[in-house]
């Protein structure tokens, strides 16, 4: 055999393993989290039983409900609508398993946008999935894509317009599930998804609806709810109750002219109260230096540190970053506060929930203390 010949078998042997490798883990990534349903959870459907067309789509998701005494009140926590800030969907994660409900109904959607947990983004370097440790044993998550898989929705147009309002933005945003609402029910599958969740809120007479997201340390709206303004009283009563614990956090009212995202479109076109919050997630930033399931966890990053030293960032960073647990517990408290905020105000229709986990319980046990064992 010529030596040429020998050189290209090898290659080709070479390429086949290299390919079978990354194409097993590609397909890792399609395989949903174990998400353990919690003594506090009544019933699990699937989005698509409020819009059908999403049945058997890689849009349709999972939607854990917690009934209590029926008073007409209902809560919606939106986790996972960008996949890749994972304190969104590990706080949605944490309700479900601990949340037990008492008076009014708790709607939860860990994985909005469930294409988005099924790849990452390219060329971030980002984990595929991340570990936490629990007394019973390690649990796994995804660290997904921030948008929609293009193998779901494809091709991209190269200007993306939001179909209610006409806004354009860059074609990648049309996977964006937080820019196409209300959506729409011949649209995009991104559309569908957002068209769902709407229908589940307007069928539901979903009181409040909140939505989970982490962003970059160097974006300005961090550490902060942002609010539709028939929803600014209830958060600005939420912030108090929250800075009255030390948490430091902002209150932003959502800008009339950016459309498609849930704290402006499900006020406008729904009759729910809309939320949303961000913590701070060095891992999407990009000011990052290493990208590892470590900086996922505890948000260490000394390039952090020197950007908050130089005036760059709108959060604190110090070399304690920002853990998990930290994040986490911000979602989750809020949360709390917010169903506070609402009894505060209507006593006579409360949301009542027992067996929250409480900001300083998460920070000393950590979030696996909460996470219950994998069956
Ligand atoms: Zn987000």
């Amino acid at each position: 055999m010529q030596k040429h010949t020998i050189t290209a078998i090898i290659c080709l042997a070479g390429a086949i393993v290299a390919s079978a490798i990354a194409g097993s883990s590609f397909l890792a990534m399609r395989k949903p989290d174990k998400i353990i349903r919690g003594p506090g959870v009544t019933e699990i459907k699937m989005l698509s039983e409020w819009f059908p067309d999403l049945k058997g789509s890689p849009g349709d998701t999972e939607v854990y409900i917690m009934e209590g005494a029926d008073n007409g009140v209902s809560m919606l926590v939106l986790g996972g609508t960008h996949p890749n800030e994972p304190a969104s969907h590990l706080a949605a994660i944490l309700l479900i398993e601990n949340f037990l409900p008492r008076t009014g109904t708790l709607y939860v959607i860990p994985r909005a946008n469930a294409s988005g947990f099924t790849a990452n983004d390219p060329q971030e370097g980002a984990p595929q999935h991340f570990t936490i440790e629990t007394p019973n044993g390690l649990r796994v998550f995804s660290y997904g894509s921030r948008a929609t898989n293009p193998i779901h929705q494809w091709p991209d147009p190269n200007i993306y317009i939001h179909a209610s309002s006409g806004q354009t933005l860059s074609g990648s945003e049309t996977r964006n599930l937080n820019r196409g609402y209300p959506g729409r029910a011949d649209g995009t599958l991104t559309e569908k998804v957002c068209y769902g969740i709407v229908q589940l809120i307007k069928e539901q007479k979903v009181t409040i609806t909140v939505d989970l997201h982490e962003a970059s340390p160097e974006y300005p709206v961090i550490n902060a709810i942002v609010a539709h303004p028939k929803a600014m009283q209830l958060a600005s009563d939420t912030v108090l109750g929250l800075e009255m614990q030390d948490i430091k956090i902002s209150l932003e009212p959502s800008p009339v002219n950016l459309r498609g995202l849930t704290h402006r479109e499900l006020g406008d076109f729904t009759d729910t109260l809309p939320l949303l919050m961000e913590t701070a997630n060095a891992s999407q930033g990009r000011l990052r230096g290493r990208t590892d399931e470590a900086l996922v966890l505890t948000g260490k990053d000394k390039w952090y540190v020197r950007a908050a030293k130089l005036g760059r960032l709108y959060v604190p960073y110090d070399e304690n970053g920002h853990p998990i647990e930290e994040r986490v517990g911000r979602h989750v408290t809020a949360i709390a506060e917010i169903i506070n905020s609402w009894n505060w105000e209507h006593p006579e229709t409360p949301l009542e929930f027992d067996n929250i986990p409480g900001y300083e319980d998460l920070l000393s046990k950590g979030l696996g203390a909460y996470l219950l064992p994998v069956q």
